[in-house]
C-alpha cells in the first residue's frame, strides 16, 4: 500500500488523482490532502477519504475546516500555512506526493517533498520553470524520483528508453539516438480565429478549452499557448534537451500527446483519450500499469489527425517563453511570475487577452536588464519571483 499526499486536492488534477485511487483501492491510500482556501470542497473530500491530515494554505480556512470537521465527527487533523503544507509533503509515512497546486505557491511544498526524497508526481510545471537546475539538482541530491504528470511530458517519458526514464534531468538524448522531441499542443480555442478579433476575447471564451477540462489558469495559458511555452521549459529540464532538440507542433485533435523522433527515422508517439487520469495513473504505478478509469481510444470514431506549425504572431507568449528558456533562469522565473499576474488580471476582467503577452514581455525585458541577478538558491529565486510580480503590477497600473 503506497501512501500519497495530494497537493492541490480540490482542483482538477486533484479530482483526477482521487479518481485513479478509487479504481485502485488496494494499492494506494490517501495520507494527506492540501488546498488553498476552499473549505467546502475540502470538507467533502475529508469526509469521503478520511485522510490523516488536511492542509489549508489559508490560515482562516484552516480554522474553519477544523470547526466543520469536528461538527462532522471526522478525525482528520488540520495543519495550516506553508509550514503545514511542507510538513505533509515530507512526512516519513509518505511514499509519493502529487504536486498539483497551481502556480508558484507550489514551489516550496514540492521542494519539501523533493528534499525528503519522495516520489514526485509533477503536475505543477510552474515550480520547475521557476527553479530549473536547482530543482533537478535537488532531486538528484536527495534521491527523489520525478515522474512527469503533464500529459505531453508523460507521453514523451513513455516514448523514451528506460535508461532515460531513470535519469530524468541528466539524460543524454543524443547518446540514446534521439533527434528531437515533438511537443504537441491543440492550439487552444482560438487557433482558427481572426487574430484581429483576439482583443475582444473574454475569460469565459478563453476558459472553454476544446479538448481538455482543466483549472482556469492553465486554460487561459492554453489559449495564449503560454502553457506550451512553460512546457517547453519544463521539457528542457526534464529531458536535458538542447534548443534544437525541442520542437512545438500544433495537433488540434489532442489524440497524440507528444512524440519522440529518433535518428533512424522512427517516430514514437503516445496516444489516448484527452483524460489526465492516464498520465496520473502511470506516474503512480510506474514501471507497472494500473487501471485508470479512462475509456479505450476508439480509432473508428476518430476523424483525421492533422498537424501544423505554430504561428508566432497568433501566439506571442509561446515565442517569449521559448526565448526565455535559453536566455537563462532569471528570464524563465520572471516570465512565469509575470504570466501569473497578467492571467489573474485577465480573469478578473482588468486586462485584455492580448495584453497578457505585452505585460509578460515588458517584465521579462526589465528583469533581464538588471545588473545583479542571482539564481542559485531557493531564496534568490523567490526574490526574483517577487520582483517580477512588482514589475508586473506596475505595468498593470499604467
Ligand atoms: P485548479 O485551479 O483546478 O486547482 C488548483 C489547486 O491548487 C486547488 O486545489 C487549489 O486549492 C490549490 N491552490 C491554489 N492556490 C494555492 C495556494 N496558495 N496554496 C496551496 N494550494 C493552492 O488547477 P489544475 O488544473 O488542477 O492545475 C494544477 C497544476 O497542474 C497546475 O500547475 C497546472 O499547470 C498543472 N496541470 C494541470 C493539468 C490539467 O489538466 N488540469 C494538466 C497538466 C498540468
Ligand atoms: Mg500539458
Amino acid at each position: 500500500m503506497q501512501k500519497i499526499t495530494i497537493l492541490g486536492a480540490t482542483g482538477s488534477i486533484g479530482a483526477s488523482t482521487l479518481s485513479v485511487i478509487e479504481h485502485n483501492p488496494e494499492d494506494f491510500s490517501v495520507y494527506a490532502l492540501a488546498a488553498g482556501s476552499n473549505v467546502e470542497k475540502m470538507l467533502e473530500l475529508c469526509r469521503m477519504w478520511r485522510p490523516q491530515y488536511a492542509a489549508m494554505a489559508d490560515e482562516n480556512a484552516a480554522l474553519e475546516l477544523e470547526k466543520q470537521l469536528q461538527r462532522n465527527h471526522c478525525k482528520t487533523k488540520v495543519v495550516a500555512g506553508i509550514d503545514g503544507l511542507c510538513e505533509i509533503s515530507s512526512a516519513p509515512e509518505v511514499d509519493m506526493v502529487m504536486a498539483a497546486i497551481v502556480g508558484s505557491p507550489g514551489l516550496l511544498p514540492t521542494m519539501a517533498a523533493v528534499q525528503a526524497g519522495k516520489r514526485i508526481l509533477l503536475a505543477n510545471k510552474e515550480s520547475l520553470v521557476m527553479s530549473g537546475q536547482f530543482f533537478i539538482d535537488a532531486a538528484k541530491q536527495y534521491g527523489a524520483q520525478i515522474l512527469p504528470v503533464d500529459s505531453e511530458h508523460n507521453a514523451i517519458f513513455q516514448c523514451l528508453s528506460q535508461t532515460v526514464q531513470t535519469e530524468l534531468g541528466h539524460c543524454d538524448l543524443e547518446a540514446e539516438g534521439i533527434h528531437s522531441i515533438l511537443l504537441t499542443g491543440s492550439g487552444g480555442p482560438f487557433r482558427y480565429s481572426d487574430i484581429g478579433s483576439l482583443d475582444a476575447v473574454t475569460p469565459e471564451m478563453a476558459i472553454a478549452h476544446p479538448n481538455w477540462s482543466m483549472g482556469p489558469k492553465i486554460s487561459v495559458d492554453s489559449a495564449t499557448m503560454m502553457n506550451k511555452g512553460l512546457e517547453f521549459i519544463e521539457a528542457k529540464w526534464l529531458f536535458n534537451a538542447k534548443q534544437e532538440q525541442l520542437k512545438v507542433l500544433i495537433h488540434p485533435q489532442s489524440v497524440i500527446h507528444s512524440m519522440v523522433q529518433y535518428n533512424d527515422g522512427s517516430v514514437l508517439a503516445q496516444m489516448g483519450e484527452p483524460d489526465m487520469r492516464t498520465p496520473i495513473a502511470l506516474s503512480m504505478s510506474y514501471p507497472k500499469r494500473i487501471p485508470s478509469g479512462v475509456k479505450p481510444l476508439d480509432f473508428t470514431q476518430m476523424s483525421e489527425l492533422t498537424f501544423l506549425a505554430p504561428d508566432m504572431a497568433r501566439y506571442p507568449c509561446l515565442q517569449l517563453a521559448i526565448d526565455a528558456c535559453y536566455t537563462g533562469q532569471h528570464a524563465t522565473t520572471a516570465i512565469n511570475a509575470a504570466n501569473e499576474v497578467s492571467v489573474a488580471a485577465f480573469l478578473n476582467c482588468e486586462l485584455k487577452f492580448t495584453d497578457i503577452a505585452r505585460i509578460n514581455e515588458k517584465v521579462m525585458n526589465k528583469v533581464c536588464a538588471l545588473s545583479t541577478l542571482n539564481t542559485d538558491s531557493l531564496e534568490s529565486l523567490l526574490e526574483l519571483d517577487r520582483i517580477s510580480r512588482v514589475y508586473a503590477a506596475e505595468c498593470l497600473r499604467r
